[in-house]
């Protein structure tokens, strides 16, 4: 078996990679079980130093990084950029932030001491997507390695590249071989990794079928899961927002990454009284999105990862039009070689379309019409996932009281939802459990310990 590296803006193939057989995972997991206990009893601030070493590495080799990311999944190259810094940030925050984060807690009980003491599980595997090919496993590896834990990383098939650079970063940046692995096999393989004894927990950010997968899996083997999957995010547009900021926020938004992130905004909620303006300004605002090279830094639209995710994207699209959405722009394929989908919008969407139940994962804006601000919480919470949401209000006290009553991870009010190292991130309902980033990502993956003396 092998995976192959295609550049989605020419359909040119870059490399392909052989997939590795049973034996040689078998080995690379001995040899990860082998590491282990050395890497837990390293200091922390050992472990913490490598970490500012690898944002070193980061920001030295950002441009080669970038480069290989925009050609291997198609984003703009300066979003490729961003997302290399932003890797370095956090680990920079991990590296400063987790000593204290995993200091002994004193606890007053019967005892003469006690105490929690955070401890690393052991190794950990990581199923990452393409989407935000260095960012996505960053946010895990930082904290879990800075914790203790041996990394296991199995990338998305379409990004072998990005997933042998990362391993390559911590390498360079002095990691003990083997505390940080990229595993070169399918997706077919990942129950064999998650039951093996060798393992001890596994996280997942992608689609509800793979969590589904994954959770099961670790399930029977009685292993810790975090789940970061998909979403739908709400964009509540109230009467008193302030149009001319929304509506760049409402591009940036939903088209970020050619509209490939889970917390893009998907549903736009606008209510009634503005809805019409909305909608006219931002076809306007879309307009200007043109495709482009994601190589040129002028390029306003980025092709799509690749053909087979377009076209699933489209059919999304004819479903609901044929179900009765209105087409307000776009709305078909590219005629552009390469995966490029026109930015689109979609009014009129109604709960049984496919583009209201379903999630979106491209550059299609969807656009629900609300009576009130009820109304519209009410559309918000109807849906199946539970990511993030934002509402876009001139009154930030109406503004928390209606992000407060959101069913998602995070609720932004006139911001776009955003990942930050600082703030936890993660989802209810069928968008997942558990969290990453801030504390309450590094507590995920460690043993909560209590240790009793009299
Ligand atoms: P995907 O198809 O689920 O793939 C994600 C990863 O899971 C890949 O490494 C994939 O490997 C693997 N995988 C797929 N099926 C599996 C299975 N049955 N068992 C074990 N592993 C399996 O998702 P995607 O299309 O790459 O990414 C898009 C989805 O991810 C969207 O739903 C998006 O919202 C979600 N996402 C969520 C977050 C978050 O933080 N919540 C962030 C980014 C993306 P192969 O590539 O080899 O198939």
């Amino acid at each position: 078996m092998t995976m192959r590296s295609i550049n989605p803006a020419t359909g040119e193939t870059l490399s392909i990679f052989d997939t590795w057989d049973e034996v040689h995972l078998s080995g690379v997991l001995q040899s990860c079980a082998e590491i282990r206990p050395q890497w837990s009893a390293t200091p922390i601030q050992e472990r913490c130093d490598l970490m500012r070493n690898a944002a070193r590495v980061l920001r030295q080799r950002r441009d080669e990084l970038a480069t290989t990311i925009t050609r291997e999944m198609g984003k703009r190259i300066a979003d490729a950029r961003a997302e290399v810094g932003k890797c370095a940030d956090v680990c920079e925050y991990y590296a400063e932030m987790g000593p204290d984060f995993l200091a002994d807690e004193l606890i007053e009980s019967d005892a003469s001491r006690s105490l929690v003491a955070y401890q690393p599980m052991g190794v950990v595997l990581a199923v990452m997507p393409w989407n935000f090919p260095l960012w996505q496993v960053f946010r895990f590896a930082a904290p879990s390695l800075v914790a203790g834990n041996v990394g296991l990383l199995k990338h998305a098939s379409n990004v072998p590249q990005c997933a042998l650079a990362i391993e390559d970063v911590f390498r360079e940046a002095g990691f003990p071989e083997n505390v940080f692995r990229s595993l070169m096999i399918p997706a077919s393989m990942v129950a064999g990794v998650i039951g093996d004894n060798r393992v001890h927990a596994v996280t997942l950010t992608g689609s509800e079928p793979a969590g589904v997968s994954v959770a099961s899996q670790a399930g029977k083997s009685l292993k810790k899961s975090v789940l970061e999957l998909g979403g739908s995010d709400a964009f509540i547009v109230l009467e008193d927002a302030d149009l001319e900021h929304t509506i760049k926020q409402a591009v940036s938004s939903r088209f970020l990454n050619t509209g490939q992130s889970c917390i893009a905004a998907k549903r736009f909620i606008v209510v009634e009284k503005v809805a019409e303006e909305f909608v006219e300004r931002f076809r306007n605002a879309v307009a200007e999105l043109k495709p482009g090279d994601p190589m040129d830094e002028n390029t306003r639209l980025a092709p799509m990862a690749r053909h087979d995710l377009r076209d699933e994207l489209h059919k999304q699209v004819l479903t609901s039009l044929q179900a009765g959405a209105v087409a307000v722009i776009g709305c078909a394929p590219e005629s552009h070689p390469g995966a490029y989908y026109q930015a689109s919008i979609l009014d009129h969407v109604k709960p049984g379309i496919s583009a209201y139940d379903e999630e979106l994962f491209g550059p299609v804006a969807i656009v629900i019409r609300a009576k009130d601000e009820a109304d519209a919480i009410q559309i918000a919470n109807s849906s199946r996932f539970g990511l993030g949401g934002s509402v876009w209000t001139q009154d930030s006290e109406r503004g928390e009281r209606v992000a407060r009553q959101l069913e998602c991870g995070c609720a932004f009010v006139n911001g776009m939802v955003k990942s930050d190292p600082r703030l936890p991130f993660g989802g209810v309902k069928a968008s997942g459990y558990g969290r990453e980033l801030s504390r309450h990502g590094i507590r995920e993956f460690v043993n909560a310990k209590t240790i009793w003396i009299r």
